[in-house]
């Protein structure tokens, strides 16, 4: 009869310990802000966890070890969770090591003195996930990490000589002391700007900017391809810049990079420049943004000129960055990805997210014509796993070597040295990527188009290209300007103003984009833009822009490309290259000879009439320089 009472003891505080476990991690996380989804994963996790416990305990007639096996396992899942990506870096094996330590001994703990019996083993355990919190909350050190993981220990020790009164003091103190943190400091506000007073009768704009899509990454049969046969297709667009915050605000402004300054993580779009969401909510437009975040936020001022402006469009759990539960940490964890659980509870919602948000706000728009600006990572975010999107294509091969293969997300500064063989496996996800984006496409316009009007003007482009070329060390984008990076697909459809069918061969520029808009709606085109109207060379009235140029600012890198006339010239501090476009369109081999006196005198033109803007460096927020790190631009 004891031993059977024995056994559901063991059983009961097995359960319960993985119950409170569960639960205190929800709490860690803030109650409000954990998605009821991964509250239940949270709360089943431990419950499964600590009925396993349980059982075997109950098997041994050994209550104490269900409560220690559920302490022990929480301990070594922070630990395992220390090593995610999040901290990838040096003492990552050093923590993990530790953390296993300190499993082995709270487990020695509880079972010498039989304390995981009873409550002061459970409150040993409620402060685990509650102190790996804390330590995230204030630092990112792993050693923190580790130390959070020793207060059970702590409690075990504390548990053995403290009257009960004292050890409820000490479990409620750290508790007040997260409901306090819990407050913790909000991201960037978003400034509306004031009601506009003009009003205009014209027609709707929608801007799809979808990120890192190269030029000929288009299925030619595909929805994007036939939209934009549609309107006309420009078939040698170059942005301004290799990598999201300058090239996107050069669109958004028609300036180069050395004009509106937005060149470096830590140099926002400056408050007097004037963007194309300004120019059109003066004109009584109503102005909508929805975007994937990180550079394309408010944190980088892009929100200029828009009345609503939503960020966080394509993460389901949005402003969770430091907050997330243990099960979530665990499940993205570098070294020991849990699928399935990525499957059940998956965070990205990629351009579906950005669709639904801007679906909600243009419904609730009746009176305005409406600016939307819309902008995924879809693409971008190849080497972070999303199931919807890369179960298909990871499947089907071709496989990625030990080093990449079971990863769920790879910093991109790994993707630098990877061999070919694993980045044609990283290519395949990424034009996975683009056909998801491609199938919505039309969905989105179905969507959109009934809010927006049949005779909407829409402009649909990518701020960058991506490289995949291991032997030239063309990877990734950011840092080099090559035609990979620099080269974006350029659509525009405008039913009853622009004819079907047109096909622009000629080099235009993102930094046309502006003033090409304006001159469609007939409003007046600023002075002092970098770009032009392509109105006027569609017509045939004049020709198309000679001369492109890009440059690169961030990192001291001080890059600048022109081209004209077929030529392709990169200028580096102690470093040229010289290609002719039309022989050797890749950038396979630089010429030798001397770099043309024309194209020197180009530069020295844009030198002069572009210098570098004056820039003030601003701290970025936790959130934003966490959602940075995980794309990979902040290391
Ligand atoms: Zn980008």
């Amino acid at each position: 009869m004891e031993k059977r009472e024995h056994r559901w003891r063991a059983l009961g505080c097995g359960a319960g310990a993985g119950l409170l476990l569960g639960f205190v991690d929800w709490f860690a996380c803030g109650l409000a802000a954990t998605p009821g989804s991964l509250a239940l994963a949270s709360l089943g996790l431990g419950l499964a966890g600590g009925c396993a416990a349980g059982a075997l305990a109950a098997v041994l007639g050994r209550p104490a070890l269900a409560s220690g096996l559920v302490l022990a396992a929480g301990i070594a899942l922070e630990g395992l969770s220390i090593a995610s990506k999040e901290l990838a870096g040096t003492g990552q094996l050093v923590a993990a090591a530790a953390v296993m330590l300190l499993a082995g001994l709270a487990l020695l703990g509880l079972l010498r003195d039989d304390l995981g019996a009873r409550w002061p083993g459970l409150a040993a355990l409620a402060t685990l996930p509650a102190a790996g919190w804390l330590a995230a909350f204030l630092t990112e050190a792993p050693l923190a990490g580790v130390a959070a993981c020793a207060a059970p220990l702590a409690w075990i020790a504390l548990a053995r000589r403290a009257r009960p009164a004292v050890l409820g003091a000490a479990l409620l103190a750290p508790l007040a002391v997260l409901l306090v943190a819990q407050r913790a400091p909000a991201s960037p506000a978003h400034r509306a700007p004031p009601p506009a007073t003009a009003t205009s009768a014209g027609p709707s704009v929608v801007l799809l900017v979808i990120d890192t899509l190269r030029a000929d990454a288009l299925d030619p049969a595909g929805a994007l391809a036939s939209f934009a046969r549609e309107g006309v297709e420009f078939r040698q667009c170059v942005s301004a810049a290799p990598w999201t915050l300058p090239a996107v605000s050069s669109l958004l402004t028609g300036l180069w990079p050395s004009q509106h300054g937005a060149v470096t993580a830590a140099t926002p779009l400056a408050e007097e420049i004037t963007t194309l969401a300004e120019l059109l909510h003066a004109s009584g437009y109503a102005t909508g943004a929805f975007t994937g975040g990180a550079f394309v936020g408010e944190a980088h001022r892009l929100d200029q000129g828009f009345e609503a402006f939503e960020a966080g469009c394509e993460r389901r759990f949005a402003n969770f960055p430091l907050r997330q539960p243990l099960v979530w940490r665990l499940a993205k964890n570098r070294h020991f990805p849990l699928r399935p659980l990525v499957r059940a509870v998956d965070e990205s919602v990629g351009l579906a997210g950005v669709l639904s948000a801007a679906r909600a706000w243009a419904e609730g728009e009746t009176q305005r014509p409406k600016f939307l600006f819309l902008h995924t990572y879809q693409v971008h975010d190849y080497y972070l796993y999303d199931p919807d999107l890369d179960d298909a294509v990871l499947a089907a091969g071709p496989s990625a070597s030990a080093r990449f293969a079971g990863r769920l997300s790879v910093p991109p500064s790994e993707l630098v040295t990877a061999d070919q063989a694993d980045l044609d496996h990283f290519r395949a996800l990424y034009q996975g990527r683009v056909r998801a984006v491609e199938e919505l496409f039309p969905s989105l316009v179905d969507a959109l188009e009934p809010l927006v009007g049949a005779d909407a003007l829409w402009i649909v482009t990518a701020d960058h290209g991506e490289g995949f070329d291991a032997a030239s060390g063309r990877v990734h984008h950011g840092g080099r300007l090559h035609e990979d990076l620099l080269r974006v697909p350029l659509f525009l459809r405008m039913p009853g103003r622009l004819a079907p069918g047109q096909v622009v061969e000629p080099s235009v520029r993102s930094v046309d984009v502006l003033p090409t808009v304006l001159a469609l709606l007939g409003l007046p085109v600023p002075s002092g833009l970098a770009g032009e109207s392509l109105l006027p060379a569609l017509s045939g009235e004049r020709p198309y822009p000679a001369t492109a140029f890009a440059e690169e600012l961030a990192h001291g890198y001080g890059l600048f490309a022109l081209r004209q006339a077929g030529w392709k010239w990169i200028r580096a501090p102690g470093h040229e290259e010289l290609y002719r476009l039309d022989e050797d369109p890749a950038e396979k081999a630089p010429l030798s000879r001397p770099v043309p006196e024309e194209l020197r005198a180009e530069a020295r033109t844009f030198a002069e009439r572009f210098p570098p803007r004056r820039t003030v460096e601003v701290e970025l927020d936790d959130a934003t320089l966490q959602q940075l790190h995980a794309l990979g631009y902040v290391h």
